[in-house]
Order: C-alpha cells, then sequence, then structure tokens
C-alpha cells in the first residue's frame, strides 16, 4: 500500500510513514494511492464470515502486502474484538450499533486499530510517546484503545472543569501507560501545549513524541469493517442500500465511501449533521464555507471546518456534481433532535442517543423525497453517554452499561498543569 498527500499525489509514501506522522509535511491528508475491488465472491459469500474475518479481508485487501497476512490479522483481532450488531426498527429502518467498544463509541474502533498499528511499527526500544489534547470524547476512546499498548506512553491533556465528570473518569482511571494532565485553562491551550511541543526542537530529538491524530489515515481504515459487517446482517439484500451517517469530522463517512470503492453496493449516503451544516449546504449549493462551530445536543458533531473533508473531495475527482450524486445531506437543530429520540422511543421501543437521532430524521426525510430503501442508520454512541437529554425527552431511566457505571467508584488520578509550556517541558524531561 501507498499513499499520497491530497495537496500533491506525486510524492508517496508508506503506510508505516502514513502511520507514524499522521499528517503529511504539507498539512494534506494521507490517501491511499489505491483502493481495490474486493472480488463479487467475497461479498456473495459474506453469511458465513465473522465480523473479524470480513475485517480481516478488508484490511488485507486495502493493505496489500505492506503487512505480512499473520501480523496483520493478529492487529485485526486484538482490535475489532466488540461487536457491530444491527437491530431493526422497520421494514426500512436499521440500526447499526457501534458503541459495544470500551468507550461506548464508535472511535474505538479507530482507536484501537491505530493503537495497534503504531504499536507494530513502533520498532524503537525507546518508547513513542503520544501526545493528545482532549475536549472530552476523544481522549476516552484513545485512553482506551492505546491501554496496555506495548512501547507506547500516552500523555492526554484535558481543561480542568471543562468535560463531564464521566468523561474525566474515562481518562483519570486508567493507570498503565495512560497519564492525565488536568490542565488550567482551555481545550484550546490543551491543544496549544501539544503543538508547541511538536515544535519544539529540543523534546523532538530527546524524546520520540507522535499524535493520536483524529485524521491519521490509521482511524479511517477500521472504519469500513463495519459498513461491510452491516450489509452482512441484512436479511433481504435487494433493495437499494442508504446508510444515514451522523457526521461532524467526517471520517466516519469517508470510510463509507472506501468500502463502497471496495464494492460494497452501497445506493446512497446521508450526511446526516446538527446545526453545524457546513457539508449539507455544500451539497445543495456547491459552495464549501466553513465557519466557527456552535454547540448543540448532539456535541460530538459539533464541528465547523470538517477535517475530512479533503478526503471526500479527493474521492470525488473534486467534483461538486459528482459528490453529491453520492451524498445527500441533511442538518436538524436541537429541538428536532428532541423530536428524532422521541418519535424512535415511542413508536420503535428504541433508546437512540442525540447523535444517531439525527441520522435517524436524515433517513427519514431521505425515504420521504425517495421512496422505501434498505436503510441503516449508523447510532456512534450508546445513550447512557447523554444521560440528561435522553432521559428528559422519554421520561425513563436509561441502563448504564457496567463498563462506564463501574468509573463511579474509581479515583480519579491526574496532574495538574499550568499552560505555561515551560511547566509542560519540564515535566516531559
Ligand atoms: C466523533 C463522533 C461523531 C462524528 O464522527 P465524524 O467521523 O467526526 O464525522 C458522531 N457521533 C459521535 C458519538 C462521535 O463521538
Amino acid at each position: 500500500m501507498k499513499l499520497y498527500s491530497t495537496k500533491n499525489p506525486k510524492v508517496f509514501y508508506s503506510l508505516k510513514e502514513a502511520v507514524l506522522k499522521g499528517l503529511p509535511d504539507d498539512n494534506g491528508l494521507f490517501m491511499p494511492q489505491s483502493i481495490p475491488k474486493l472480488p463479487n465472491t467475497f461479498f456473495e459469500g459474506i453469511k458465513g464470515m465473522s465480523f473479524t474475518e470480513v475485517a480481516f479481508e478488508m484490511a488485507h485487501g486495502l493493505i496489500g502486502d505492506s503487512i505480512p497476512a499473520n501480523d496483520l490479522l493478529q492487529i485485526v483481532e486484538s482490535s475489532v474484538n466488540f461487536p457491530a450488531p444491527v437491530i431493526s426498527l422497520s421494514n426500512d429502518i436499521k440500526v447499526l450499533e457501534l458503541f459495544h467498544g470500551p468507550s461506548l463509541a464508535f472511535k474505538d474502533f479507530g482507536a484501537r486499530f491505530m493503537a495497534q498499528l503504531m504499536s507494530y511499527y513502533n520498532d524503537s526500544d525507546e518508547p513513542l510517546r503520544i501526545l493528545v489534547a482532549t475536549s472530552g470524547d476523544t481522549g476516552g476512546a484513545v485512553a482506551a484503545g492505546f491501554l496496555n499498548t506495548p512501547g507506547i506512553e500516552v500523555v492526554i491533556l484535558y481543561p480542568s472543569g471543562k468535560v463531564s465528570d464521566l468523561q474525566e473518569k474515562q481518562l483519570t482511571t486508567l493507570g498503565g501507560n495512560i497519564t492525565a494532565l488536568e490542565v488550567d485553562g482551555t481545550f484550546d491551550d490543551c491543544q496549544h501545549l501539544v503543538k508547541q511541543a511538536f515544535l519544539d526542537k529540543e523534546l523532538t530529538s530527546k524524546h520520540r513524541l507522535s499524535s493520536a491524530n483524529s485524521i491519521n489515515i490509521a482511524r479511517v481504515i477500521p472504519q469500513m469493517f463495519y459498513y461491510v459487517e452491516a450489509y452482512k446482517q441484512l436479511s433481504d439484500k435487494r433493495k437499494p442500500l442508504v446508510f444515514s451517517v451522523p457526521s461532524g469530522n467526517f471520517g466516519n463517512l469517508t470510510a463509507g465511501l472506501f468500502a463502497k470503492r471496495m464494492g460494497l453496493p452501497v445506493s446512497q449516503f446521508i450526511a446526516a449533521t446538527n446545526e453545524n451544516d457546513i457539508v449539507p449546504k455544500y451539497l445543495k449549493s456547491g459552495n464549501y464555507e466553513p465557519r466557527p462551530s456552535v454547540r448543540t445536543l448532539s456535541n460530538a458533531m459539533d464541528v465547523g471546518a470538517p477535517s475530512n473533508f479533503a478526503r471526500m473531495l479527493d474521492l470525488n475527482c473534486s467534483t461538486w456534481n459528482i459528490m453529491k450524486d453520492e451524498i445527500t445531506g441533511y442538518a436538524y437543530n436541537d429541538m428536532a433532535t428532541k423530536k428524532g429520540i422521541a418519535e424512535v422511543w415511542n413508536q420503535h421501543d428504541y433508546v437512540i442517543d442525540p447523535h444517531g437521532a439525527v441520522g435517524y430524521l436524515a433517513l427519514q426525510d431521505y425515504m420521504k423525497e425517495n421512496g422505501s430503501v434498505n436503510g441503516v442508520v449508523l447510532e456512534t454512541a450508546h445513550p447512557s453517554k447523554f444521560l440528561d437529554t435522553v432521559e428528559e425527552v422519554i421520561g425513563k431511566q436509561v441502563e448504564v452499561p457496567e463498563r462506564l457505571a463501574v468509573l463511579n467508584d474509581r479515583t480519579k488520578v491526574a496532574i495538574d498543569m499550568s499552560i505555561r509550556f515551560k511547566d509542560f517541558k519540564e515535566w516531559l524531561i
């Protein structure tokens, strides 16, 4: 497998370089030079395969001989080790539950696979230190993904008092190779400290530092597996297959486009957003106008400049006309989101989270305009991560899974950190 930067298709990088660097020097995004199509027999015979087998065949198809098959199988087995079940709400509407991993969000797939790949490529005796700034959710998935990964230490910086109690517990109670720094500042301060560390010649020459950037190609690759896993589970595959993807940075939807390029018979993708509707607007008008994000109930999608947009463009020959044929966009405000949660509960007896609700609403609107389909809504987080909103709407207690509930009894361990780079650097050394 070779990769290029979206800003320069003429220079190629190895998968190892792309994974360890995260971003190319020209600030583009890494893209596979080719996305090979899997044979029809793979999709025809998929019924009898396990999720791990599906994931391995896709990973192997894309990555090729860059990683020997036995090693790749091990990487897949240690990262794709929880299910992605399809739940049927009605004849037309299915929900793909992506929250069965350790942090109860779909980001677990990306974080775990990236951790495994980084560890595989980390061929030095000196530990690789991953610096992550988080505003809440990503940090939990990354921390859980890297926990106990040999040769890797993770330092998580989070803004003191600005993440939820549960999120803080997800960051500060793991121990082992995960260290949490509670920064006396904002998320931007945390991000600034991390950026300064990468620019500091003394630090980078003495220590092996890396980032667990959300646009690392290693996070996109495993996200294509579950689109195919969903297809596998559909009992009737005759109607057009439509995925509705609640989106923020659009890594998830980009992975769906990858899966389609590999041969998955997808009829349409739906880009479902909250009021941060930059991509739905682009799909309607052809004008891409990023702007500062606004806060919503589906806060993991509060993104004003979607970082994977460059990949979506690249996959569509940088042409609006082509992209709007394969992706339809819809956006919803918080009031509509609450209505969506209520409707799914009242009509289908299913508790959906605010992100999934946005996807559900978009699928409904798509079907109003296009008729009945095989519709799959990606449920990106467990509803118990958004207890206040969900319980207020459905008027009933939401069951909190054991792996989240146990965090309440654990003791927070974090190191206080100022926003001065000098302090952070001293601590790192
Ligand atoms: C990160 C996240 C999203 C958005 O995913 P993107 O790949 O950034 O589009 C949606 N829902 C939840 C729960 C998330 O954590």
